[in-house]
C-alpha cells in the first residue's frame, strides 16, 4: 500500500486494540478495488474517547470502528445515531461527513448476512438467545422481525427482560425471557451471545448433552469455541461469529466507500489470521 497525501484514514478505536482482525480484512479490501484508504488501529484508553472522537473531525478521518470498551460510551460524542444503532444503544461504526458524526451499528445486519450465506432461515423458527449484552441487541433486533419466537435468557434478569420489552415494540414475534436454559429441545437455533468460550477455562453457555442435531447452535465468538465443537460433534448445524465478523465490516465499508466491497478477499483475509 503506497502512502501519499491523498490517502484517506479510517480504523478502530478500542482497548485493548492488539487482537483486532479488521486492518487485515479492510486493507485488502481497499487493495483489491484499488481505492487510496488505509485502516489503522488506534489503541483508545476509556478516559481519552471523547479527544480521540474530536480527532476524527480534526484530523479528517473518513470513519471509524469501534470496539471493546466503547460501544455505548461513544454514542454521547457522535452528532447523530442511525436508527438501529439507537435501538441496540451502541455504535460499532462512525462515519464523517464534512466534521459531522454519524454512528451506525451493523453487527446485527452482520449477524444476519452470516445466517443468509450459511443457509439458515430463522423465518418461523424458535430462537433463543443467550445473554442480553449489546451483541444480543443487534442480533435480537433482527431475529424478531423474522422468528415465530424469540427466549432470552440473561445472567442479569433486568437486562433480559429490558430487551424483551424493546423487542416487543419493534415485532410481533412472540418474546420471552427465561431463567431456566435446561430442556433445550425445543428450540430451532441457540444464539450464544455471551464471552463465554473467549477464555480456556470457560464453562459452556449450555448443557452439551441437551442439545439435538435438528439444532442450529451459533456462537457470536469468531473463533472455534468448545461449544461449536462439541455441538458439531452432535451432528447440529453450527455458525461461529466470523461470518459476522465479515458481513459487519463490509457493511462498515459500504458506509466509508460507497463502494461495492470485494466480500471474498474480505473473507480470506480473515481467514488468513487463522491458518
Ligand atoms: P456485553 O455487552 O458485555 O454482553 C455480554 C453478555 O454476556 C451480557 O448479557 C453478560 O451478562 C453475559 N455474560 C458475560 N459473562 C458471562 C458469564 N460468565 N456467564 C453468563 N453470562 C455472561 O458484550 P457483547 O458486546 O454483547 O459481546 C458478547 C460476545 O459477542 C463477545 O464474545 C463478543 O466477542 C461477541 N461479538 C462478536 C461479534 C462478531 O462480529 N462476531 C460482534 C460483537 C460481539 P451481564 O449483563 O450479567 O454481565
Amino acid at each position: 500500500m503506497q502512502i501519499t497525501g491523498k490517502t484517506k484514514i479510517t480504523g478502530i478505536f478500542g482497548y485493548p486494540i492488539e487482537h483486532t482482525l479488521s486492518p487485515l480484512m479492510h486493507n485488502a479490501a481497499f487493495k483489491a478495488i484499488g481505492i487510496n484508504f488505509c485502516y489503522l488501529p488506534f489503541r483508545v484508553k476509556p478516559e481519552n474517547l471523547g479527544t480521540a472522537v474530536d480527532a476524527i473531525r480534526a484530523l479528517n478521518i473518513v470513519g471509524v470502528n469501534i470496539t471493546i470498551p466503547h460501544k455505548v460510551n461513544v454514542m454521547s460524542f457522535l452528532d447523530e445515531i442511525n436508527e438501529e444503532a439507537l435501538f441496540i444503544g451502541a455504535v460499532n461504526t462512525i462515519l464523517n461527513k464534512d466534521g459531522r458524526l454519524t454512528g451506525y451499528n451493523t453487527d446485527g445486519r452482520g449477524f444476519m448476512k452470516s445466517l443468509e450465506e450459511n443457509g439458515i432461515d430463522i423465518k418461523n423458527k424458535k430462537v433463543l438467545i443467550i445473554g442480553a449484552g449489546g451483541a444480543a441487541r443487534a442480533v435480537g433486533y433482527y431475529i424478531c422481525k423474522e422468528a415465530a419466537s424469540l427466549i432470552i435468557s440473561g445472567r442479569t434478569r433486568q437486562k433480559a427482560d429490558r430487551l424483551a420489552d424493546d423487542l416487543r415494540n419493534i415485532s410481533k414475534c412472540q418474546i420471552s425471557v427465561t431463567d431456566s436454559i435446561e430442556d433445550l429441545k425445543s428450540y430451532d437455533i441457540i444464539v450464544n451471545s455471551t464471552p463465554l468460550g473467549l477464555k480456556e477455562d470457560d464453562p459452556l453457555p449450555v448443557k452439551i448433552d441437551n442439545l439435538f442435531n435438528h439444532q442450529v447452535i451459533c456462537d457470536l465468538i469468531y473463533k472455534e469455541t468448545p461449544l461449536i465443537k462439541e455441538a458439531r460433534k452432535r451432528n447440529c448445524k453450527t455458525l461461529n461469529g466470523l461470518g459476522m465478523l465479515l458481513w459487519q465490516g463490509v457493511l462498515a465499508f459500504r458506509i466509508w466507500t460507497s463502494k461495492e466491497p470485494p466480500v471474498e478477499i474480505m473473507r480470506k483475509a480473515l481467514e488468513s489470521a487463522f491458518i
